[in-house]
């Protein structure tokens, strides 16, 4: 029904949370799906666990650092031939309020996550303009949409992501790539883990369908946007949330 079989899918940041789940959805359809990030053991471990449910091989990288996305990419289409799908979900928070908020904390997550996905998608994008076809996937969030107190960084680079999938969407049109960025709600992973059963019952007050987001929920959509089913989807923002934000 995705008609993904075989075809090659980056992952960044699949080693755990929604990238992992992501690949385990794209192994199960058939494609070749490469998982990076940057702790090579959690990597490896991460790629034996997948293994179960399809092809997955595990390149480390640093989606802040050129080189490193430079020499990804390369393995990529020497080891596979093509790149068809670029999932840019790498992403980390430093929380703080904006007085609190510090130079280094806003750079790391600026790079990571915004720095990380133009440097992915310059890199892949150049394969896939030879190929003349290709989907990238941006994961934004919703606050990268309404803003939130104490993520001023995380939601800076999340609205960024929407610029650049918007941008990019209407540069690679032409070319037979299509861009979209989904914008997941709260998601049950690592990065969430802190909170508290008191909040988190009063989170779960504020989300209509009235329960936090699984990466399932994600990774669903994500497959969606790869396939022929939205061939004629570019340019658009996916809010995964249970109906949090609807404005
Ligand atoms: P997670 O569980 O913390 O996983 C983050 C992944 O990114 C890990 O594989 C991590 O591996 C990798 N990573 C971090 N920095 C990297 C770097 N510089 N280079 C390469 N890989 C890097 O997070 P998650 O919750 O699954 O989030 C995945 C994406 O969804 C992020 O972009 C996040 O902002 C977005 N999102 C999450 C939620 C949510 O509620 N969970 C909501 C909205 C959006 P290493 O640390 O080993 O590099």
């Amino acid at each position: 029904m995705f008609a993904l079989n075989d075809k090659t899918v980056l992952v960044t940041g699949g080693s755990r949370g929604i990238g992992y789940t992501i690949a385990q959805s794209f192994a199960e359809q058939g494609a070749n799906v490469v998982i990076s990030s940057r702790s090579e053991d959690t990597l490896q471990q991460a790629a034996e666990n997948l293994s179960e449910h399809g092809q997955v091989y595990p390149i480390p990288c640093d989606v802040s650092d050129a080189k490193s996305v430079k020499d990804l990419i390369k393995e990529i289409i020497e080891e596979f031939g093509s790149l068809n799908v670029l999932v840019n979900n790498a992403g980390i928070t430093r929380d703080n309020l904006m007085l609190r908020l510090n130079e280094s904390d806003w750079d790391a997550v600026l790079n990571t996550n915004l720095k990380g996905a133009f440097l992915c998608t310059k890199f892949a994008s150049r394969q896939m303009l030879r190929q003349k076809s290709g989907c990238i996937i941006n994961i934004s969030s919703v606050v990268g949409i309404t803003g939130n107190p104490g993520q001023t960084n995380y939601a800076a680079s999340k609205a960024g992501i929407l610029g650049l999938t918007k941008s990019t969407a209407q540069e690679f049109s032409s070319r037979g790539i299509r861009v979209n960025a989904i914008a997941p709600g709260y998601i049950e992973t690592d990065m969430t883990d802190e909170l508290n059963d008191k909040q988190r019952e009063e989170l779960t007050g504020r989300i209509p369908l009235g329960r936090i987001g699984s990466p399932e929920d994600v990774a669903g959509t994500a497959l969606f946007l790869a396939s022929p089913l939205a061939g004629y989807i570019t340019g658009q923002v996916f809010r995964v949330d249970g109906g949090m934000v609807m404005s």
